[in-house]
């Protein structure tokens, strides 16, 4: 089974002005030859390149902009648009509620509306602005590991305009000892944080990491991800941690989503590195990491 744990859905109307200026960027840094290629996120095209790539399933992640950024969507509209999407889309389609934990008692009425209309985890958007370990968050925490539902917590570079400081993987370690029992994933392996991202993975049974946004890293200089996955595999006694992930659409213009599954599942360790000695990733590594790991943490 092929499971994509970091996914986005864009449409007009959830794209506010913040928002726009984070497509632009990428558009600007890949350069696409159509640019709707960036800025077209709709599930129509996302169920097709999923088929297209073999992808069993996706984690579609709702984003709540609505405290830092002026988005015209309610946080409850936005979380409801992945909601009414899992409904239509069941067997392909696993939600996470957007939440900011800075809204206080309503984030937590709304983490435990949303479960109960079918959603599987809890995003956390850092770099909206907010340290993830600060104990004025914990209630939301507390819910969630009641509800026994994993987070997903944005780590690493952000779009110009934020801060990045929210993003450091080091935030997520007093959580991730303090709520043992919650699965939490670092988008992005923190990059360029890996190191720090890959300590956390080491020590905290719960830490696992998604490799979204890693297309181009992987398309132009793969011995980076080559290494890390490495690390891991040799600290944890395997690749059970590591999840599969694409961050689409903003990296189809750098692999479309079958690509991306390939460039995985092709994944060969460069020559230099083997003849330092770095094995080569077996089949059932690449199994773990397109899909098993995240059958594992999202219970599916
Ligand atoms: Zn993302």
């Amino acid at each position: 089974m092929i499971i994509d744990a970091h996914c986005h859905i864009w449409e007009e109307k959830l794209v506010s002005t913040e928002m726009r200026s984070i497509l632009e960027f990428v558009t600007e840094r890949f350069k696409p030859k159509d640019p709707s290629q960036v800025r077209d996120g709709t599930i129509g095209r996302l169920i097709r390149e999923m088929d297209e790539a073999g992808i069993d399933k996706t984690v579609l992640l709702a984003l709540d902009a609505g405290i830092a950024f002026r988005s015209h969507l309610t946080l409850r509209e936005y979380n409801d648009y992945v909601i009414d999407i899992v409904r239509k889309h069941p067997d392909r389609i696993i939600g996470f509620a957007g939440i900011d934990p800075r809204r206080g008692k309503e984030a937590i009425v709304e983490l435990e509306r949303c479960v109960e209309s079918g959603v599987k985890g809890l995003k956390l958007w850092t770099l909206t602005g907010f340290y993830l370990d600060d104990e004025k968050y914990y209630p939301l925490y507390e819910k969630a590991a009641e509800l026994k539902i994993p987070m997903l917590v944005h780590t690493g570079m952000g779009p110009p305009g934020t801060y990045m400081k929210f993003n450091r993987p080091m935030y997520v370690d007093k959580v991730a000892v303090d709520f043992p029992g919650i699965n939490i994933i670092l988008a992005h392996i923190g990059d360029p944080w890996i190191d720090e991202a890959v300590a956390l993975v080491i020590k905290n049974a719960n830490v696992y990491v998604d490799i979204s946004a890693w297309e181009p890293s992987v398309k132009f200089a793969p011995f980076v991800l080559c290494q890390t996955l490495t690390k891991i595999k040799m600290s944890c006694g395997g690749l059970h941690k590591v999840l599969f992930g694409s961050d689409w659409p903003l990296f189809t213009p750098v692999f479309p989503l079958k690509e991306w599954v390939e460039a995985i599942r092709n994944l060969t360790m460069p020559p230099p590195l083997q003849m330092m000695g770095l094995q080569d990733f077996t089949e059932n590594d690449k199994e773990m990491i397109l899909g098993g790991n995240a059958a594992r943490v999202l219970g599916v």
